[in-house]
């Protein structure tokens, strides 16, 4: 097959690697799982759409993302899967987590999940955007943690651990941990030492999946809003709020990129209103952060296919690498921007558009 895309660059096929594809708007759905996975695919289509061909689910309820993975439709990103995340009882993500307690409901948890052929273990380590849990809180021990990291490794399965805060990344160190999600050492209104775990993370070849957008969505739906009704001193003070944080972030993320901690990127897709073909918001938001226009699609192509552990297969233009490709109009080394036009996006070696017609045939 020969295709002529003039003015077009090719590239490896995008990696978001922290994703909640069963999530709507920030809800999980409690329908049923095949509910779930038509919204997982819904979603995971519109990824493929703006140029992802590898997601990294990290936490939706029950087998629902296992099932999809191992269903693989054309069409659809390849997808790792952490299965629920493992929280506390009300903790953080419980709506797609596991509420687990203790050492040995830890162990339990991921030997459980081990056995449901999971990906990756994610275990929420502190507090975050659900209601009645606190960002600054950890949630657990660094004797827990240790005991996930320990189960996990002997299942072979890599640990990843939301934390949002300094101390929390802390705690993770002294357990082993390797991977952290949002990994964010400054927060508004915070006092916490930061200084001696920046020098640690750098030290130890951590990777941080820091979801900015996640935070930095916010600024422009609220300015919108303001926009739309001036005189809402509601949306005035949650964009002051919005903005502040989102300073904070981007200060953290830059502070680590400096200090030579591996970023991959990611948009935390599902949570709130960030959408599923949000990538190039991130990679604009780690430019801001520091990173070159390449450093930053290296984050979500060879960088993130390494940490993630596919650097064998994908993230790169290779003979014997799984064709996942995308062809975008302009040269995205000189203006990321130019990754909102997606001319052609190939999964497995097959454009999009020839899986729509497979797709339509079998139907
Ligand atoms: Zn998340």
């Amino acid at each position: 097959m020969v295709m002529d895309l003039p003015g077009a660059t090719l590239l490896p096929g995008l990696i978001d690697s922290h994703v909640h594809a069963t999530l709507r708007g920030g809800t999980s759905l409690s329908n049923g799982p095949q509910e779930l996975s038509d919204v997982a695919a819904g979603n995971l289509r519109c990824a493929a759409q703006a140029g992802i061909t590898t997601v990294r689910d990290c936490g939706s309820p029950g087998d629902s993302m296992i099932r999809l993975r191992d269903t693989a439709t054309t069409g659809l990103p390849h997808c790792l899967v952490a299965g629920p995340s493992l929280t506390p009882p009300r903790g953080h993500a419980h709506s797609v987590g596991r509420e687990v307690v203790g050492v040995r409901g830890l162990r339990e948890a991921v030997h459980d999940l081990a056995k449901a052929n999971v990906d990756w273990i994610k275990v929420i380590g502190c507090g975050g955007g659900t209601p009645g849990t606190d960002p600054l809180v950890s949630t657990y021990t660094a004797d827990e943690l240790r005991a996930v990291v320990e189960t996990a490794r002997a299942h072979g399965l890599p640990v990843t651990v939301h934390a949002l805060n300094a101390d929390t990344i802390s705690l993770g160190l002294d357990a082993g941990v390797r991977h952290f999600e949002h990994g964010w050492l400054y927060q508004p209104g915070s006092t916490l030492a930061h200084g001696a775990t920046l020098e640690r993370l750098a030290a130890t070849g951590v990777v941080i999946c820091p979801t900015i957008w996640a935070t930095a969505h916010r600024v422009p739906l609220l300015r919108r809003r303001l926009r739309d009704s001036p005189s809402d001193s509601q949306a005035r003070a949650d964009l002051d709020d919005a903005l502040r944080r989102t300073d904070a972030v981007i200060r953290s993320v830059g502070d680590c990129y400096a200090a030579g901690v591996r970023l991959i990127a990611g948009t935390d897709a599902g949570w709130r209103d960030v959408g599923f073909g949000d990538l190039v918001d991130e990679l604009l938001l780690l430019q801001r952060c520091g990173l070159s226009a390449v450093d930053a699609l290296a984050s979500a192509t060879q960088v993130a296919a390494d940490a993630l552990g596919v650097g064998a297969r994908r993230g790169r233009i290779a003979p014997g690498y799984t064709a996942d490709l995308i062809a975008v109009a302009g040269d995205p080394t000189v203006d990321l921007e130019v990754l909102r036009r997606v001319q052609l996006t190939i999964i497995r070696g097959r454009s999009l558009d020839q899986s729509r017609q497979h797709h339509r045939q079998d139907t």
